[in-house]
């Protein structure tokens, strides 16, 4: 088969590198034993982009991005860049992909694999069989609108202030992600704001309603105020399917929402572009929600998990290769169910391993499962 899925792919720093070895492992075996024929190109991006040529996020990374399916991305920044002022720092790369790209819509599973139930700092029977999607819009609201700052008042005191701003055409479009998502899954979206209490959020209440009546009739839609909502992930996270929130709100609500599930080291996310409608396609870049642990980098014992479940939403929202992304998600829920466990989700009992070997065990239980 031609080689027609064009991957981007960024290591960056820290345990970046070390985790995405272990996908590129899943690549090849991918292209292996499913014949997916994946082409694929590295890039700079963070400290190392910086070392190399002076930028974070050089144009030439930006180019491949542009010109790929898909970016998988691993993590940046690091002590060594800690002091750099702000506009330097290796962090301002996924910043500036993000832009570039015009990637808007961020999504966050919050999956309890059975064998981790113990993991999460809930009761077992609260957690368990909790499969929720997180997601956010991400380069609107109160994050970048004007006017911001912090100004000084004639009394001498200082005073801070931030807008959040949503147009109307920015809401329909992460309200379309959410529906497009729940249609794939359970059915139904709650979406979160303040209506109560902001005006951004009671157009936002509206619009939402407006997208689901006139599109998405067959999908659920549940109104919920963000407070409430953050207290429902505590005490029934069970009742959520998609959750579709603001940059403030979806920023808060899927830290939490990841908190129930126990492990940075398990948690991929998405962040998605518009559909062009000339192609069909959309940018999206992949990455786990962890940083690049400078504590543990190095050392051989980083969990890759995260980092090859962004690679199974990869194939699931980029190139609609669910069966694919499915083996992939059983095959590290079986490695989990027969044990191993790395240091950061070590439990009682459990046989601690690392990153390669995890790594191994998963291309053995992906070899069983296509047996
Ligand atoms: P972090 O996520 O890197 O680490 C937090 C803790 O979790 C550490 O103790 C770390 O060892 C552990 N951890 C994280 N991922 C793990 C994994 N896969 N396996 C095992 N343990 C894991 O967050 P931090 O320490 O706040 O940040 C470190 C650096 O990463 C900073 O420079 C920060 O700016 C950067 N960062 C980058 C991204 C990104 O690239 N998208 C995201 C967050 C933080």
């Amino acid at each position: 088969m031609a080689a027609n899925k064009k991957l981007l792919v960024l290591p960056g720093d820290g345990i970046g590198p070390e985790v995405m070895h272990e996908v590129r492992r899943v690549i090849d075996w991918m292209d292996r034993r499913r014949a997916l024929s994946f082409e694929i190109e590295e890039g700079l991006v963070g400290g190392g982009a910086i070392d190399a040529v002076g930028s974070p996020c050089p144009d030439e990374t930006v180019e491949k991005a542009k010109a790929a399916d898909a970016v998988l991305f691993g993590s940046v920044g690091g002590p060594k860049w800690d002091s750099l002022p702000f506009e330097q720092r290796p962090e301002l790369g996924i910043l500036r992909l993000r832009k570039d790209l015009g990637l808007f819509a961020n999504l966050r599973p919050a999956l309890v694999m059975d064998p981790l139930v113990e993991a999460s700092s809930l009761k077992p029977d609260i957690v368990r069989g909790v499969d929720i999607m997180v997601v956010r819009e991400t380069v609107g609201g109160i994050y970048f609108g004007e006017p911001r700052g912090v100004e000084t008042l004639p009394d001498g005191k200082r005073r801070g202030f931030d807008t959040d701003v949503y147009h109307e055409d920015e809401i329909a479009r992460v309200a379309r992600v959410a529906f497009d998502l729940a249609r794939k899954r359970r059915g139904k979206v709650t979406s979160v704001e303040k209506a109560n209490v902001m005006q951004s959020g009671r157009l936002w209440r509206a619009v939402v309603g407006e997208v689901q009546k006139a599109e998405y009739p067959d999908v659920a839609l549940e109104n919920m105020y963000a407070d409430n909502c953050a207290m429902q992930l505590c005490s029934r996270p069970k009742q959520f399917d998609v959750i579709l929130g603001n940059n403030l709100f979806g920023d808060v609500l899927s830290d939490l929402a990841a908190a129930l599930t126990g492990s940075l080291g398990m948690l991929p996310s998405a962040t998605l572009g518009a559909v062009d409608p000339a192609t069909g396609k959309r940018h999206a870049l992949y990455e786990p929600i962890h940083g690049s642990a400078p504590d543990i980098a190095g050392k051989g014992i980083a969990n890759p998990c995260a980092q090859m479940l962004s690679f199974a939403m990869l194939l699931r929202w980029s190139f609609g290769l669910e069966e694919d992304a499915a083996l992939l998600e059983t095959a590290i829920e079986k490695v989990l169910a027969g044990g191993l466990r790395t240091a950061d989700i070590m439990q009682p009992g459990m046989a601690r391993v690392g990153t390669s070997v995890m790594g191994e065990a998963v291309l053995r239980e992906l070899d069983k499962l296509a047996a």
